[in-house]
């Protein structure tokens, strides 16, 4: 690993103002400074080489701004700093929330949930091998510019769904799905003072700039994320599809929510992971369930319509068919559940 320098924080002022110091032309690839959370992300890209920060801001000190959870009528705010073990385990999430709950279940393994936190978990980047290997010269992810290794080589677990000619690499995280069908919000913190956006606006499709990942400034934090209480939050459902049942990231999963008038959908919600560059809303697939009962056939249209602008290779084309029928699984699976 590579020399740098290590700042520890009393305050997220404190915090924002050690970042505010970078570089704004250069934000990505590399970005000189990098908050230091859990570290199962960071630290291990950094040990391979693949992210080269010269100094880590260690937020660890913040819990109490950023580590509490709080639950009202209104909803829920999830601090960043809180561990992805503690909303895992939380039993008012686990009843009123369920799909993140189980996003977060169905992560990594019991050690790395009681390390990492909420905001570094959506903010891990991608597993494309490619991106993990320094050896290779061509990804543009890495190396804006350089091409892209896995569009002509192996592919198998590449995303299908808003891929670009310059990177096809999956988002691995599920929480991040969770977030979506429950329309949260995310508060961050800068130097310019606080702001807070759709979680939905957050991450962006790779088109010509895959290394750009999300709109967040490089010496902005998130926060918390908000999120808002609704009659479809108890009846959501994660499903996750991967090659092993354990520490293993989604080949295909789904997240839904659904508000219900007996057997008529009222209002779907659905993302997709495992199968797209960022966390993927299917509002297509929402639009098709609005107002139908909700069966099997009404399910595999709204299937075909998330993933009606597929694109695949001879390898990934698997993800399609798999795609389809984790979501109407889910869809099915999130029906039958009692409230
Ligand atoms: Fe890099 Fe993206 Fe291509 Fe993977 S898919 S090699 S991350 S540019």
């Amino acid at each position: 690993m590579r020399p740098f320098a290590y700042v520890r924080t009393e305050t997220p002022e404190q915090a924002l103002m050690a970042a505010s110091a970078v570089d704004l032309q250069k934000p990505s690839p590399q970005p000189e400074k990098q908050f230091l959370a859990g570290g199962t992300n960071i630290v291990d890209l950094m040990k391979i080489d693949v992210m080269r920060p010269l100094t880590l801001i260690d937020i660890n000190p913040l819990q109490e701004q950023l580590g509490s959870i709080e639950a009202d009528d209104r909803g829920l705010r999830l601090g960043s700093l809180v561990r992805m073990g503690q909303v895992a385990d939380h039993n008012v999430i686990k009843r009123d929330y369920p799909v993140i709950a189980d996003s977060l279940m169905l992560a990594a393994s019991q050690q790395i949930r009681n390390m990492a936190s909420l905001g570094g978990n959506v903010l891990q980047r991608t597993r494309c091998p490619y991106f993990r290997d320094v050896s290779w010269a061509a990804c543009n992810k890495r190396v804006p510019g350089s091409g892209c290794a896995a569009l002509g080589g192996e592919n198998r677990k590449h995303a299908v769904l808003g891929t670009s000619e310059a990177c096809m690499a999956t988002y691995p995280g599920d929480f991040a799905q969770a977030l979506m069908v429950l329309d949260a919000q995310v508060d961050i913190g800068g130097p310019k003072g606080r702001r807070s956006v759709a979680f939905a606006d957050l991450h962006r499709a790779p088109a010509d700039t895959p290394h750009i990942e999300t709109a967040l400034a490089p010496d902005e934090l998130i926060l918390a994320f908000n999120i808002p209480a609704g009659p479809w939050a108890r009846r959501s459902r994660y499903l996750k599809i991967r090659d092993r049942e354990s520490y293993e990231f989604a080949i295909a999963s789904a997240a839904v929510a659904l508000d219900l008038d007996g057997e008529t959908v009222r209002e779907a919600r659905i993302a997709l992971g495992g199968v797209a560059t960022t966390p993927w809303r299917a509002r297509e697939a929402e639009a098709s369930l609005k107002g139908q009962r909700l069966d099997e056939d009404t399910a595999a249209r709204a299937a075909e319509a998330a993933f009606a602008e597929a694109r695949t290779t001879e390898q990934n084309a698997y993800k399609v068919p798999l795609g389809k029928q984790t979501l109407v699984r889910a869809l099915l699976d999130a029906k039958a559940m009692e409230i």
